[in-house]
């Protein structure tokens, strides 16, 4: 049995400078996909244009020659060979000074390598289709530096990003050669400290530099860092990504391949459906045939956070630590849940419609509140590592669940304080208990009255 590949995404919280420039970055990244796709194109069209020249009129605002989608287009050997010899000094000035060496080289290497399918002439639209860039590879140019922070070649500060946020061994998992970095600086520190005090004052300028040393891939590499492969580890893949947060706004984050290795978690072996509803009072009830699990709340947390200055990076960390706190309350128990619902050979969950709470529901601030205390990590840590263990994860339409008798299929009521479900013809049941087991049957609208 093979190794796993997962995906796993931390989400960033920039200042506004950071905010630019990862625009920038990814609006450079998506110039040079798209000029690199329609120089495809046009080669294959059989026009006669360097990959460098067409890059220089694309970053100066010009267009390149169009061809339609279902012109058949042959990409010439000479193409391949031009997008595997680049490098970044092909690159024109403004996309230079932004993208990283590995962001240009890796663009153009999936580009090579994709190309490979088609050795005979096919539509544009296929060997070459002119689709947004779903994600930024960085590669090497990034790497976490600690629990809270990533740096990216090119940006002097570290940028907070939320990499406690997911199961415990997938932190550490991307934290192992920040880990090595780290203990490789302090000795040296710890070397340079013992001249200094032996009377070697001329160490102190070498002390300052170590000071303003941030990881460089190169270094981890030379360093020989050997992961434990037992474990789940990190490879060398990661992209950026742009996307929306539960209330609409701009949000970017990395996406970490992690390899799981095989024997990690235990194949899911129990043949039943778990089904899991997540809430407020209770952040998770957990039913099956054979019982139930939660996860209680410990803490209440309506009143939501202070938002910090998005200037400041000090802020944005002490937000990124309260958030830590909060999640770390539940997390033995979410992780805890989280193991138990692998073993099933089916997990169903809700799909969670945040904007559509925000809107629509009784409680705005409880969306927000569930997030603070991590009832998402549930959904989403499940989800990732489903793959994993063989479980079958199905997205429930939540709509209907907490007023539909899972027993009889029929219409009943949940009267406040909403902790009981009254079904007129079963009776009283606990209500958190009650929307699992409906969650648990699947899409209300197959099975209800
Ligand atoms: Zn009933």
């Amino acid at each position: 049995m093979s190794n796993t590949l997962l995906s796993a995404v931390t989400p960033l919280r920039p200042t506004v400078a950071q905010t630019v420039r990862l625009r920038s970055l990814m609006s450079a990244g998506e110039g040079l996909h798209s000029a690199v796709r329609l120089w495809l194109r046009a080669v294959g069209d059989g026009q006669c244009l360097p990959l460098r020249q067409a890059l220089s009129a694309v970053a100066e605002g010009g267009s390149l020659p169009s061809v339609r989608d279902e012109t058949f287009v042959h990409v010439p050997r000479s193409a391949h060979a031009e997008l595997g010899e680049s490098t970044s000094a092909s690159l024109p000035r403004p996309w230079r000074d932004l993208l990283p060496d590995e962001t240009f080289t890796t663009m153009l290497s999936i580009e090579a390598r994709r190309l490979q399918r088609f050795d005979s002439p096919a539509p544009a639209g296929r060997v070459s289709p002119l689709w947004p860039l779903p994600r930024l590879p960085l590669d090497l140019a990034v790497r976490p530096l600690d629990a809270y922070h990533i740096v990216m070649d090119g940006s002097a500060d570290p940028i907070v990003a939320d990499l406690w946020a997911l199961p415990d061994d997938l932190s550490v998992a991307l934290l192992a050669q920040a880990g090595t970095h780290a203990r490789e600086v302090e000795s040296r520190r710890a070397d340079l400290m013992a001249c200094i005090q032996g009377g070697d004052l001329g160490m102190a300028t070498e002390l300052y530099r170590l000071a303003h040393l941030r990881p460089s891939a190169h270094e981890d590499r030379l360093a020989g860092h050997r992961p434990d492969r037992s474990r789940p580890h990190r490879v060398d893949h990661a992209s950026l990504v742009r996307t929306t947060d539960i209330a609409g706004r701009e949000r970017f984050q990395i996406e970490w391949t992690l390899r799981i290795p095989h024997g990690y978690l235990p194949k899911a072996d129990i043949d039943d459906t778990l089904g899991i509803d997540l809430g407020y009072r209770r952040l998770a009830t957990a039913a099956s045939a054979e019982g139930r699990w939660t996860v209680e709340r410990r803490v209440d947390v309506r009143e939501g956070l202070p938002e910090p200055a998005a200037h400041l990076l000090a802020e944005l960390l002490a937000h990124a630590q309260v958030r830590r706190m909060l999640l770390d309350l539940h997390r033995t128990d979410i992780e805890a849940l989280v193991r138990r619902a692998l073993r099933f050979r089916q997990v169903n969950l809700e799909r969670l419609d945040w904007p559509g709470l925000i809107a629509h529901g009784d409680v705005p601030w409880c969306p927000e509140a569930m997030a603070l205390l991590g009832a998402p990590s549930i959904t989403d840590w499940i989800s990732l590592l489903a793959p994993v263990s063989g479980t079958r994860v199905e997205l429930v339409d939540p709509s209907n669940t907490s007023t539909t008798c899972h027993r009889c299929g029929g219409r009943g009521l949940r009267p406040r304080p909403y902790t009981e479900f009254v079904c007129p013809s079963c009776g009283p049941m606990d209500a958190d208990l009650s929307g699992a087991l409906a969650i648990r049957r699947g899409d209300v609208a197959s099975w209800a009255n």
